[in-house]
């Protein structure tokens, strides 16, 4: 399982008065004056950053000594409801909303009802349901008075940043945690100024702007530590044990976070505890050392399953299962992991359960599992494809409530003031710019929506229109290699393949231990490697054939059907021009290689037509036997003897076994060894 880090405390508070965490509930009475009970309860919220539940309980005793409709009572319930939510007890939380509610409709309070949707939209994110969550908060910022004291913006700005985060967008994340910090250095206090940081820096670390990110961080640890906060230590501990696996440092990737571990025990902060175990666990799969990964992941799942935290307990699973794997326990790790998976499925995270099975895929290899791990990882592609449709379609649908939530917004937020004509005129030119930022937007995630806004958006502004193209072009190019993405090969494809059969040469092509190229010499090496690949490939091709990069470090060629020699020669080709000559970066030049698994279709000599996905099954079995059998080669299927498709299915699934009893004829092509590439 991937590194996961925690992010943004979502309560925070304390004007800097309350250094020391004190448990017990207050004693304040019911006279209690306005500043004592401010004071206590941004007390109860610094300490609900390492035990919520128990710092809810005590706000729940301190409420009592509220007067009702009260500035203070307010506080205290946004506090206990941010608190319960973070605790996973979502309907606790929702009751906290309801009584908002209800205040906000019998007062006529935006305040409440701001706080009620704040409130509403953490127990909806803590369920996993972020596209409305995403969609409350923004409704829940525009109703917040402008009056609103730095620290209760604070909590919006970091809600709504850790929803955007949790969803990808990182560029909203980003510029939320930019608003966050400023008010954080306003309101003052440490522990809060360091962890608006971290968060910003693990944004920074996902969006792949390491020297930001490590800058911020360090500004964290430095804030921190001087205001000796175990909690907000542990956490930039995390999120520099993150910084420190990107940049390649192992020996320092393990002290950080086993520091950050010491620092959570200290601080009390147990679901901290419980993602640094899990993170470490992962760190010592990767490094190979199973059983202790096995040891922790152990200690870890009851601790997730008592803190009712299902990501940290799908983790431990499916960490437990690989350790087994690796130790030649196959079945047994096979059912760990499919446990893992099945919680996952229940709870609707595919891009979980896609990853696990990548996963999977790789430890099974590892372990000598041909069939099994080539089982897994056609699941794994099967997931990938359906989430990239499912997200297209989520997109439109997401576009559509963001816009309405965003009109609504700023009609809420103009109507707090007063809207003499000049506002009206400005509103309207605003939502016009709004609009065609989301149609831009728009034309990165999905296709379908252009025509639909376009045509509302060329009323108000046709120049336009030539941006809008551009926006087309990028949305179905890799940025990064300048190659047709999947996406557009799906377009393509639909186009090409009229009755959905494929006819033309496949290949794929995979960048041999490319995970090792980042480790060794950073990711930014590893994106030169990649740029470089697509340039190869595209000087080795012509003009004509499809080049499209199909994941992270995977490059699918789809060609016209040429004859068998050709065919030969041309994974020839690629295979040298990939491995032939060692890839310059500013640090030096890395060995690269490349496996390939290739087909025409209709496939000899049966002539069997194919669907585009059943085509890609086969060359990507045909490739993984290609990495099986040591890397640096293609493996071409050139006879394959199916009468249908259900046939062609159980071939693929065990390729070897139907090559050993002659159902398959495989072409074998070494490529390059590295003396030859050294010559040339
Ligand atoms: P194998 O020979 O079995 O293919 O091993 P591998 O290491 O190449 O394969 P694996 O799938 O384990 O690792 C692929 C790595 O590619 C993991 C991921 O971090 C990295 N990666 C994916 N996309 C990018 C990218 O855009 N840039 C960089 N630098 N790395 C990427
Ligand atoms: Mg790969
Ligand atoms: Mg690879």
């Amino acid at each position: 399982m991937p590194l996961r880090a925690l992010l943004v405390a979502v309560c925070l508070a304390c004007a800097g008065q309350c250094e020391a965490a004190a448990t017990a509930a207050s004693a304040a009475s019911a006279s209690a004056p306005a500043a004592t009970l401010r004071a206590r309860i941004a007390e109860l919220e610094h300490e609900g950053d390492s035990r919520p539940r128990q710092a809810a309980d005590a706000l729940a005793t301190l409420l009592l000594d509220t007067v009702p409709f009260g500035d203070e009572r307010l506080e205290g319930l946004v506090v206990r409801g941010l608190l319960l939510a973070s605790a996973s007890e979502p309907e606790a939380a929702d009751q906290v909303a309801q009584s908002l509610e209800e205040w906000a409709r019998t007062r006529d309070s935006n305040a409440a009802a701001a706080a009620a949707l704040l409130v509403r939209a953490r127990a909806l994110a803590q369920r996993g349901n972020l596209q409305k969550a995403d969609a409350l908060l923004s409704e829940a910022m525009a109703r917040l008075p402008v009056g609103a004291t730095p620290l209760m913006r604070l909590r919006y700005l970091q809600a709504h940043a850790k929803i955007k985060d949790d969803s990808g967008k990182l560029e909203d994340a980003a510029r939320l945690l930019h608003e966050a910090l400023t008010l954080a250095d306003q309101v003052g206090a440490a522990w809060l100024r360091a962890e608006v940081r971290a968060s910003l820096a693990y944004v920074f670390f996902e969006a792949k702007q390491l020297e930001r990110a490590n800058h911020l961080n360090a500004e964290a640890l430095e804030i921190a530590s001087r205001a000796q906060d175990f909690t907000a230590m542990g956490r930039v501990h995390n999120v520099q044990g993150i910084l420190l696996d990107a940049s390649g440092d192992t020996e320092g990737e393990r002290r950080e976070m086993q520091a950050a571990i010491g620092y959570a025990r200290r601080g009390g902060a147990k679901s901290d505890e419980s993602l640094y175990l899990a993170n470490l666990a992962d760190f010592y799969l990767k490094s190979g050392q199973y059983r202790t990964a096995l040891t922790l992941s152990e200690q870890v799942l009851p601790l997730a399953r008592e803190l009712k935290d299902v990501g940290g307990e799908t983790v431990a699973l499916a960490n437990i299962g690989l350790a087994h794997i690796s130790m030649n326990k196959l079945e047994l790790g096979k059912r760990y992991v499919d446990e893992a998976i099945q919680i996952d499925e229940r709870r609707g995270s595919s891009t979980g359960v896609s990853a696990t099975l990548a996963e999977l895929g790789h430890y099974l290899e590892k372990a000598g599992d041909i069939a099994g791990a080539v089982t897994a990882l056609h699941r794994h592609r099967q997931i990938a494809d359906e989430i990239l449709q499912r997200d297209q379609q989520k997109a439109i649908v997401e576009l559509q409530e963001r816009f309405d939530a965003e009109r609504r917004a700023k009609d809420l937020a103009l109507l707090n003031r007063e809207n003499d004509l000049k506002s009206e005129q400005l509103r309207q030119r605003d939502l016009q710019q709004r609009l065609w930022w989301m149609l831009a937007a728009a034309f990165a995630l999905s296709l379908v929506l252009l025509t639909l806004l376009y045509r509302r958006v060329r009323r108000s502004n046709r120049a336009l229109e030539s941006t809008n193209h551009q926006l087309l072009v990028q949305s179905e190019r890799d940025p990064l290699t300048g190659l047709a993405n999947r996406r557009h090969f799906q377009a393509a494809m639909k186009q090409l393949a009229a009755d959905g059969k494929l006819s033309g040469t496949v290949f794929l092509i995979d960048i041999d231990h490319f995970k090792r190229i980042n480790d060794a010499h950073g990711h930014s090496a590893g994106d030169t490697v990649l740029a470089e690949m697509a340039r190869r490939l595209r000087e080795t091709l012509r003009e004509q054939d499809l080049i499209v990069r199909w994941g992270g470090e995977e490059f699918l060629v789809v060609v016209r059907t040429l004859p068998p020699e050709q065919v030969e020669a041309l994974a020839r080709r690629m295979l040298g021009a990939m491995a032939g000559t060692p890839v310059r970066y500013d640090r030096g030049a890395m060995e690269v290689t490349g496996s390939i698994g290739y087909a025409t279709f209709p496939i000899e000599p049966t002539l069997l037509a194919v669907s585009w996905e059943r085509a890609i099954n086969l060359v990507d079995t045909a490739m993984y036997l290609a990495k099986a059998h040591g890397r640096n080669r293609a493996y071409g299927v050139r006879l394959l003897h199916a009468r249908d498709e259900t046939q062609l299915d159980e071939i693929t699934r065990s390729l070897e076994g139907a090559w050993n009893e002659g159902q398959v004829a495989l072409t074998l092509l070494q490529g390059p060894t590295s003396d030859m590439a050294v010559a040339a």
